[in-house]
């Protein structure tokens, strides 16, 4: 239930739009198929995806002389269970002595407020967390977490506005070897002024900590504007070219009846999405579980 507040736009629309066509279709035929496909584009599917969910339905279908509605929708929700499983999602794991995650992502998609929410989540775990506000780039970002930092009482390791991201990021890492720091979370900037740039500091970046902890950074994740909607998709893959995101945070999906996307990733991109953001305090974050996903949108 506690997870199920994080659907409840999807639920309101994907949801209630799904079940109205119970009252409309015997079971599947191509008007069928053509109002999911419009079902499933308004929610941010894809059409790509789309396509590939309303052709698998067929196939199923076809074993079928006749298919209830109810029916229909089961296999549809084993199709985007498949659908989704298709592409693993490794368990979250914190083996190292000082697990280094970086978040990326555009301006304004929800990094920072996502840090703080980390900040949260990783301190009720019972580990102790470090930020580093990498993100020298965006006015007011570095504030921004250091206030957050204060108020959830953790270090925030900060350089100057416009400063080398990089030095500040040496500057964490060994702060958190110092302090035997659980997790060192990195709020990066990701300037999207082109790809080749972007990689570069990535890149560099990455170099960066490599050298001051082995393995690190361990978890890339980026942070996705879930009312950007295939926008959104978009920037991930620039994102996705110029580094190695193994997971998704998909903010703001409190503010968004396009519950979709969380498909899309998975199709497209091939990225977990990890965590859902719910709104701008630092409890409303959280971890993505598929079934509660599913069910909102059956229900
Ligand atoms: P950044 O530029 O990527 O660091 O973005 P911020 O973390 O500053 O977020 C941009 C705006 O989106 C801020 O006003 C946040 O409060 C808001 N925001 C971030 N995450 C969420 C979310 O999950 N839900 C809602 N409703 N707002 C969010």
């Amino acid at each position: 239930a506690v997870y199920l507040s994080g659907f409840k736009k999807t639920k309101d629309s994907m949801g209630q739009k799904l079940n109205d066509m119970a009252y409309k279709y015997k079971g599947i035929n191509d008007e069928f198929l053509e109002e999911l496909t419009i079902v499933l584009l308004e929610s941010d599917v894809g059409i790509e995806t789309a396509d590939e969910i309303c052709e698998r339905l067929k196939r199923k279908a076809q074993q079928y002389s006749t298919i209830t509605f109810r029916y229909a929708m089961s296999f549809l929700m084993e199709i985007l269970q498949d659908l989704y499983n298709e592409t693993p999602s490794p368990e979250l794991e914190y083996p190292h002595e000082i697990n280094v995650i970086f978040l990326v992502g555009v301006n304004g998609s929800g990094k920072t407020t996502s840090c703080a929410k980390l900040i949260r989540y990783f301190k009720d775990q019972g580990k102790s967390v470090g930020v580093v506000a990498a993100d020298t780039f965006r006015a007011g970002a570095i504030d921004q977490l250091a206030r957050w930092a204060d108020k959830l009482g953790v270090t925030c390791i900060k350089g100057k506005e416009q400063s080398d991201p990089s030095s500040v990021l040496v500057d964490g890492c060994r702060w958190a070897k110092e302090n035997k720091i659980d997790i060192l979370l990195c709020d990066t900037a990701g300037r999207l002024q082109n790809k080749q740039n972007l990689m570069n500091e990535l890149a560099k970046m990455h170099r960066v900590v490599g050298r001051e902890i082995e393995g690190a950074p361990h978890h890339v994740w980026l942070v996705l504007d879930s009312t950007t909607g295939q926008n959104g998709l978009s920037q991930a893959k620039i994102f996705q070219e110029a580094t190695n995101v193994s997971g998704i945070i998909l903010s703001k999906m409190d503010g968004t009846a396009k519950g979709g996307i969380v498909l899309a990733i998975k199709n497209i991109l091939h990225i977990p999405v990890y965590f859902i953001g719910l709104g701008e305090k630092e409890t409303d974050l959280r971890p993505f579980d598929l079934d509660s996903y599913l069910y909102s949108i059956s229900e």
